[in-house]
């Protein structure tokens, strides 16, 4: 039997055990470890975010028809008001007691351009819902992000963004926007009207009001190549720069205790689609059991994490680029991401991996190495510095403050700014020093808000300094 064969069979009989590991722990035998909650919706006495960190219980729940109600409800909401998406951040953005604002009624395209590849749409669109609808107009969105059920207004209020040097986030695809605010005036601004407002509201944080239409710039309808595979992290430190060059999208997941990380590469390509590999594992179920396991059996984590990257199953197939951006992420985790000058991406993330090593904390998951393109939204954490965006997990049963306070620090040395959507420990002093557009910023959130009617505790914390 050839060398390959070998692996081969040995892979399958590893898939075998990771099957059957798997299903076993789909089971609700551990906390944390059962089907996942359904989505909170508007009307709802709780909101919770996807990650569960994040409670609240607004008073009024609203799922506005169109904007004339959404105006007309803006102007009679009581208290503080906060606006979600598919409350998919882990900060604690969307937070209130009082008045929450849900668009799930205005979703789609609103209108399109053929000449100039942009489309207006509504902000309570979900990302999973536009892909197929532009595709028919010829167009698609020329980034996305590891997974697609967020709001298109979500997705900008934080910028959301996928990986790809050349590629910026969602608020840098962001040409125009119409905003609702607390008061239920209607503000249309672009480059050209209004053009403070649209610099402050491509990256908003739900602070300026609600946004209920983007326009974006697109590019032509295409198909993506996607290949998946692991390799020692030595050598994908070494290739780092040659892959970043070759390659549309590349990105890779670094282990803490692995010598391999799982590299991800996309590329355009007009060839005939193929499908994902059968023989796929049931990670869900084996990354909510190896947590848990990683967690509370000493010594535990380095074996799993070996074991996992020995399991992954290389990926080779072809689509339409909205089917081939997401990936299934039903195991659920808090997240810390910080986004660095691109340079400093190596020296930090080998400082991470050292500091975790050498540390008592655990972690199961691996980190996320990604790239992001410079752009010019005020609040935009990629705001003018070609960027890397490094981020580290940690599974929702196990308590995720003593790997982030861990890995915070070192964020701050490479000259990170954090991911709005992400958790972070920031407020607005130090926050203001990482932003040169800063004061133009809260200079736009004033006028639109005087009252500050949407500032919750957390934006209080980060936008207001004491
Ligand atoms: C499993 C998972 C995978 C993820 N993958 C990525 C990734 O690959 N890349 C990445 O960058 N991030 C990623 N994130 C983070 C996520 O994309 C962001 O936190 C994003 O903001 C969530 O979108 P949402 O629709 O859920 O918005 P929410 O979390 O509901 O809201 C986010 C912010 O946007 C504001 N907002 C929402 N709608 C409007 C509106 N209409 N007008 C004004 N403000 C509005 C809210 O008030 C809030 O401040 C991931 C998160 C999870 C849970």
């Amino acid at each position: 039997m050839s060398h390959e064969s070998l692996e081969n069979a040995d892979r399958r009989r590893l898939l075998k055990a990771g099957l059957a590991v798997g299903a076993a722990a789909s089971l609700p035998l551990l906390p944390g470890c059962g089907a996942p909650p359904a989505e909170p919706k508007a009307g709802d006495a709780e909101w919770r975010n996807w990650s569960g960190s994040q409670v609240s219980h607004p008073k009024a729940w609203l799922n506005p028809r169109d904007e004339a109600e959404l105006a007309a409800q803006m102007r009679g909401a009581v208290g503080n008001i906060r606006v979600t998406g598919a409350s998919h951040s882990f900060s604690a953005l969307c937070q209130t007691d009082d008045t929450l604002f849900s668009l799930d009624q205005l979703s789609g395209i609103i209108s399109h351009d053929p000449e100039t590849l942009q489309a207006t749409v509504w902000a309570g669109t979900r990302l999973r819902d536009i892909g197929a609808p532009m595709w028919k107009i010829g167009q698609g969105l020329s980034n996305q992000g590891d997974v697609n059920p967020q709001s298109i207004g979500g997705a900008c209020g934080t910028s959301t963004h996928g990986t790809g040097p050349t590629l910026g986030s969602f608020s840098s695809m962001v040409r125009g926007v119409r905003l609702v605010t607390a008061e239920g005036e209607i503000i249309d601004a672009d480059a050209e009207h209004d053009a403070e407002v649209f610099h402050a509201a491509s990256t908003s944080l739900g602070a300026l009001g609600v946004v209920s239409q983007f326009k974006l710039q697109n590019r032509k309808a295409y198909k993506l190549h996607e290949r998946e595979f692991a390799e020692p992290l030595a050598q994908v430190l070494d290739k780092l720069a040659a892959y970043t060059r070759d390659n549309r999208h590349f990105e890779f997941w670094p282990f803490i205790e692995s010598d391999l990380a799982v590299v991800k590469i996309l590329n355009e390509t007009e060839a005939a689609d193929v499908p994902a590999p059968e023989e796929n594992l049931p990670v869900t179920g084996i990354l909510n059991l190896f947590a848990r396991l990683a967690d509370t059996v000493p010594g535990a984590d380095g074996p799993l994490q070996r074991l996992l990257t020995r399991l992954h199953t290389p990926v080779d197939r072809i689509g339409r680029s909205y089917n081939i951006f997401p990936s299934e992420r039903d195991s659920r985790f808090n997240e810390m991401e910080y986004e660095l000058p691109a340079e400093q991406g190596p020296a930090c993330l080998q400082e991470i991996i050292a500091t975790v090593k050498q540390s008592e904390v655990r972690t199961l998951f691996p980190l996320e190495y990604r790239y992001v393109a410079a752009d010019d939204c005020w609040l935009s954490p990629f705001y003018e510095r070609a960027s890397c965006a490094i981020s580290v997990h940690q599974h929702i049963s196990v308590d995720y403050r003593p790997l982030f306070d861990l890995v915070e620090p070192i964020f701050w040395k490479y000259g990170g700014r954090p991911h709005w959507g992400k958790l972070h420990t920031l407020d607005a002093a130090r926050l203001s020093q990482l932003y040169p557009r800063w004061d133009d910023f809260l200079r736009v959130r004033e006028r639109l808000d005087p009252k500050g009617k949407m500032l919750n505790a957390h934006l209080k914390k980060i936008l207001v300094t004491a």
